[in-house]
């Protein structure tokens, strides 16, 4: 008896657990880029407010296991979790406008899909069935767009679905989606996004293409039950009207996404269309309180009132695509409204600066940023653009490869160790200065093996990184191979370039600051990947105001 109670307690437990949580799904439409992730990410933010518990989700189309392997060119930046995923930058936005921090969880991407389905396989989960993509790709996904509801944290998940639709990758993702639709106990709706365009020589809008992308979803057996259309001119009532009128919408779910200023505004726009409230209706869950988002609006405020303008250099080799680095600029924008002063960013490529041009290139810049990267490619110009920094005394901040490359240039032109080098761009350097971690010696595979994910650093006090976080033990997340080379640490300390910040662990030189300089911190973690619009990062932060200082000089 006892037994079958409590039985009957655990299902019924599970049962409020499978319908507890909300989900929604949002996919797009008739052009890519318009912006889902924004989208997504300025809901969530409005339920948040609310008093929703809301999580983000990305499911990724392609069939490599995550975006570790890519070439920023293909696919922009790779954001990196705490607990070490190596995800698309998508969830960037979503951790910067939620301020929680995403998992492994939060990202799947088809070949993830797969490889679990065929390990499955192999190890004999469907002895004598043939595996297909339905049922088992397709119940595949929907274990996974159920894993974030089943932790029980959360009481809404908004899954985004990448890609297009009709793009045939995607077509495993929408079925899912139909088929969940369907099941009992699965509460969902479906937010599509389209893309309104305005035919400048006939002064008006189109609808058409929207017609067209919701009659592909319903081929699909999907029928979306808000519409969100990317405009760049207002929408009439008559242009919502039309669009409720052929895709069976109610003209209050037709949502206007018009273009803003800044990717942050897109929230307060949302609550203006009443984004939230539909969203909630349809739910069936009740509106809680109206968003203040006092912070955000404070954020916004100063974001767009500036007191002053400076200008930093961002020196990288993907300077063409600045979404390789979109947590990096991000970054820059936070901290620089956080004490109202506009940052401009002057996108040097490493391959254009050397030694003879440094300075036309970065004497009017208050401040220097060299970016994280791989491989030997506009090496020898970050180098020289450190060089230039260092001996200037404009402030300085690097990451990652930034900072291997500030401690080459400082190995090279202070301590006088000729071709000081990273064994990553020349194994045969007489002064490997940077080497690999002993962690990554035996490792061949190029997927998901770097040193990835949060770990600790303690900081030493009388630093300009302690002054910054005003705390002498933080979380950073990392991705790289190489570090730092101990055996050379005490030349370098004698020479005033000191390890403020090592792993408490092992003594991997997580921070290296240069004394007699005003600013000049370099870090072997990601900063960029913590920062978001309520909690600028503090290096962040003390970069900008150490670059408003040398402007203000
Ligand atoms: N290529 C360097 C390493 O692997 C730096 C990596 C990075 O900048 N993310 O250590």
């Amino acid at each position: 008896m006892i037994i079958k109670f409590a039985a009957l307690i655990f299902i019924v437990s599970n049962l409020k657990m499978a319908s507890s949580t909300k989900y929604i799904f949002v996919t797009g439409g008739v052009a890519s880029s318009l912006g889902k992730g924004i989208i997504a990410a300025s809901l969530a933010k409005l339920l948040q407010a609310r008093g929703y518990s809301t999580t983000i989700q990305k499911l990724d189309p392609y069939i490599n296991i995550d975006p570790g392997t890519l070439n920023p060119y293909e696919h922009g930046e790779c954001f990196v979790t705490d607990d070490g995923a190596e995800t698309d930058l998508d969830l960037g936005h979503y951790e910067r406008y939620l301020n929680v921090p995403t998992s492994q969880a939060n990202n799947v991407t088809t070949g993830r899909i797969y490889q679990y389905v065929i390990n499955q396989e192999r190890a004999g989960a469907y002895l004598g069935k043939t595996v297909q993509v339905i049922p088992h790709i397709t119940d595949e996904i929907k274990r996974r767009i159920k894993l974030l509801g089943n932790t029980g944290e959360y009481d809404i998940v908004i899954t985004e679905i990448g890609g297009t639709v009709g793009d045939i990758e995607s077509l495993p993702y929408i079925e899912a989606v139909r088929q969940l639709k369907w099941e009992p106990d699965f509460d969902c709706i479906v937010l599509h996004l389209t893309f309104v365009p305005f035919l400048a020589a006939s002064g008006e809008l189109k609808t058409k293409p929207t017609q067209h992308s919701v009659k592909q979803l319903l081929e699909s057996g999907v029928q979306p039950d808000i519409l969100a259309l990317r405009t760049e001119h207002k929408l009439s009532e008559g242009v919502k009207e039309k669009v409720a009128l052929f895709c069976n919408i109610s003209p209050k779910a037709v949502i206007e996404a018009m273009d803003a200023d800044t990717i942050y505004d897109v929230p307060l726009l949302m609550q203006e269309e009443e984004l939230d409230k539909v969203v909630l209706d349809k739910l069936g869950l009740s509106y809680g309180e109206e968003p203040q988002l006092v912070a955000w609006k404070q954020f916004l405020t100063k974001l767009k009132n500036p007191k002053q303008t400076i200008k930093i250099g961002l020196v990288g080799k993907y300077t063409e695509l600045q979404d390789a680095y979109k947590s990096i600029s991000e970054a820059i924008i936070h901290a620089g409204a956080h004490i109202e002063t506009k940052v401009e960013v002057d996108w040097i490529h490493s391959e254009d600066i050397n030694e003879k041009n440094a300075k036309q290139l970065l004497e009017n810049l208050n401040g220097v940023l060299v970016a994280p990267g791989f491989g030997e490619r506009g090496i020898e110009g970050k180098i020289a653009a450190i060089k230039y920094a260092r001996e200037n005394k404009i402030p300085f901040f690097g990451i990652c490869l930034g900072m291997q490359c500030a401690v080459i240039e400082f190995g090279r032109n202070v301590l006088g160790l000729t071709d000081a080098h990273s064994t990553e761009m020349y194994p045969e350097t007489p002064f490997p200065v940077i080497y690999l971690m002993e962690s990554q010696k035996n490792i061949s595979d190029k997927g998901g093996t770097m040193r990835l994910g949060a770990y600790s650093c303690n900081v030493k006090e009388n630093s300009n990184a302690f002054t910054a976080y005003n705390s002498d033990k933080i979380q950073e997340r990392h991705r790289h191979r190489y570090e730092f080379n101990n055996k050379y640490l005490g030349d370098y300390e004698k020479q005033g370039m000191i390890a403020t910040g090592l792993n408490p662990e092992n003594n991997l030189v997580e921070i290296v600051e240069i004394t007699n300089h005003p600013w000049f911190i370099a870090v072997q973690f990601h900063p960029e990947y913590k920062s978001t619009v309520i909690n600028p990062h503090p290096l962040f932060s003390a970069f900008i105001k150490a670059a408003a200082d040398h402007h203000n000089k």
